[in-house]
């Protein structure tokens, strides 16, 4: 099976795609944690997109393009994908629809998760992502000496460089003007679901799930 998670920055697409790839046993594929290794890694890739990102704007086309279309090529693939970040506009969808044909393999069906600006304001200005396994919490919930509940890593907890106000405000003003588009172009050609991003990680999942059946 293969799956486009759609939605805002922080609605909690990387979290959801995480246990589905899981459940479903397909392969989880985010732009944005390819993009981040790469710049960690300092790779030719990391050096080209660092201040992109930083900035909260999009990496060009090609450049994801190019990442998407090796990856879901690969024998990774082989059971499916689930897309997290990609496509980001129009031209990526068609890039992508490209990529599907050239390997005879039909649209993905779309999961759309819902959340209004505010309640993803605070969620993103206040979530810490562990460095060793990519856990999400909430600063509330990570103190000094803190040891990861997923992958026991003691003091692994960082803030993401773009989960600054200003460049979430940023990034949520292209997600509205460049990405939420990308739904009317698949509007007649792929299966839409639209699932409460509001609703508890567990609800979120159980409902994705009733509605892929
Ligand atoms: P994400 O982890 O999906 O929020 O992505 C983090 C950042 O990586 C974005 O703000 C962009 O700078 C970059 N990025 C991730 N995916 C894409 C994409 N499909 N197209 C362009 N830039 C991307």
């Amino acid at each position: 099976m293969n799956i486009i998670i759609f939605g805002a920055p922080g609605v909690g697409k990387g979290t959801q795609a995480k246990i589905l790839s899981q459940k479903l046993n397909i392969l989880h594929i985010s732009t944005g944690d390819i993009l981040r290794d790469a710049i960690k890694n300092q790779t030719e890739l990391g050096k080209k997109a660092k201040e992109i990102v930083d900035k909260g704007e999009l990496v060009p086309d090609e450049i994801v393009g190019e990442i998407v279309k090796e990856t879901i090529r690969s024998p990774k693939c082989k059971n499916g994908f689930i897309l997290d970040g990609f496509p980001r506009n129009i031209h990526q969808a068609k890039i992508l629809s490209s990529i599907l044909n050239e390997i005879s393999n039909s649209e993905p069906v779309i999961i759309k998760l819902v959340a209004n600006d505010d309640v993803i304001v605070k969620r993103l200005s206040s979530r810490l992502i562990c460095s060793k396994c990519g856990n999400i919490l909430n600063e509330n919930e990570v103190s000094d000496n803190f040891i990861c509940p997923v992958c026991k890593a003691k003091n692994s907890y960082y803030r993401r460089s773009d989960d600054e106000e200003s460049v979430i405000r940023k990034r949520l003003a292209i997600y509205h003007q460049t990405t939420a588009p990308v739904l009317d172009y698949y509007q007649n050609k792929a299966r839409i679901i639209e699932v409460d991003g509001t609703l508890s990680i567990e609800d979120v999942t159980k409902e994705i799930l009733n509605k892929l059946e």
